[in-house]
């Protein structure tokens, strides 16, 4: 079987270290042109570590890129009360133009309640209903970070019109699998959701144009479930053991995946991307709250 050709790799590191140095310059002639700084608010409720980290780099790129990061992080045993009462508070806080939740939040409190909360203006993670719902009626939403990036490294690879394609995307989660499939679907591909249910999913993927792969099974996706010319984006993000080492690997048997035209790997795929449009959704929900466009 043939390995990944160089070129073949989707590089998701280099695209968002080059959409986050768009976003510093919009974010400077936007304060320029309204006086106002783009602010996005970040609550980490208890100390899970992965949710630590991922809040340290999201605070750190927000700085970065010449916004204000308001960073809340509140003990484990924080009450729904309280939690609910932040969250009106940075509703209505003028500097606070997004405002993200870390998800998951220990388990005495209600996630589902917690992100209705959110002034859908503001949910900068896009999980809030009217977010899901506007993004599935055609209205200008705020669309999850993952599949937002997904989109644009197909894009970067296939062009801006993928009308027509056959796009299949494994999972139906309402973080990944159905906003992606919202997404693919508003550019006219004709989409299959495909999921732990279904019968027949090699042979459904092996029709794919586009295969988005986000089921958080390592190596679920063999070489001959990939039809030959097929753009892959695999979103797993599995931690094995392997030779007494850990490592993190994708859904997807990339050693297998050489007849694509362009896979992510994983590292390095689409896991920098999600940071870089969670920022480009904040100046989204800036330039809508302000009434102003970027240049
Ligand atoms: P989830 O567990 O909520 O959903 C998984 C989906 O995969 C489900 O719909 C399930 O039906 C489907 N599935 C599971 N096993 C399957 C199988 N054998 N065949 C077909 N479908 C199957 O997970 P999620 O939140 O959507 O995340 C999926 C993966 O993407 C995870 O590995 C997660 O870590 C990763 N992820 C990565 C990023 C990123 O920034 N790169 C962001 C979000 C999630």
């Amino acid at each position: 079987m043939d390995r990944v050709a160089v070129g073949a790799i989707i590089d998701g590191k280099q695209f968002a270290a080059g959409l986050l140095a768009d976003i510093k310059l919009e974010v400077e002639s936007l304060k320029e042109k309204t006086g106002k700084t783009p602010g996005l608010a970040v609550v980490l409720v208890g100390a899970d570590p992965a949710s630590a980290v991922y809040v340290g780099s999201k605070h750190r790129q927000t700085i970065a890129a010449g916004m204000q990061s308001f960073k809340y992080e509140l003990p484990a045993d924080t009450s729904q009360d309280e939690l609910m009462a932040l969250i009106d508070r940075l509703n209505v806080d003028p500097e606070v133009h997004g405002i993200l939740v870390q998800l998951p939040l220990p388990a005495h409190l209600d996630t589902h309640a917690v992100i209705q909360e959110i002034n859908p203006d503001k949910d900068v993670d896009g999980f809030h209903v009217s977010n899901a719902g506007r993004l599935s009626t055609g209205q200008p939403a705020l669309v999850p970070c993952t599949p937002v990036g997904c989109l644009m490294l197909l894009k970067d690879r296939l062009g801006s019109d993928l009308s027509g394609l056959h796009a299949v995307v494994i999972g139906k989660s309402n973080i990944v699998g159905k906003p992606m499939a919202q997404l693919l679907l508003a550019e006219n591909c004709t989409v299959t959701v495909v999921h732990s249910r279904t019968k027949n999913t090699p042979e459904l993927c092996r029709a794919a144009d586009i295969l988005v792969v986000a089921a958080g099974r390592p190596g679920l996706v063999r070489g001959d479930w990939i039809k030959p010319g097929a753009v892959v984006i695999d979103v797993g993000i599995n931690r094995i053991e392997a030779d007494g080492k850990s490592r993190i690997v994708g859904d997807v048997a990339f050693d297998e995946a050489g007849h694509a035209a362009a896979i992510t790997p994983v590292p390095g795929g689409v896991g920098p991307m999600t940071i870089a449009c969670l920022l480009s959704n904040t100046l989204t929900a800036f330039c809508r709250q302000h009434s102003v466009t970027i240049d």
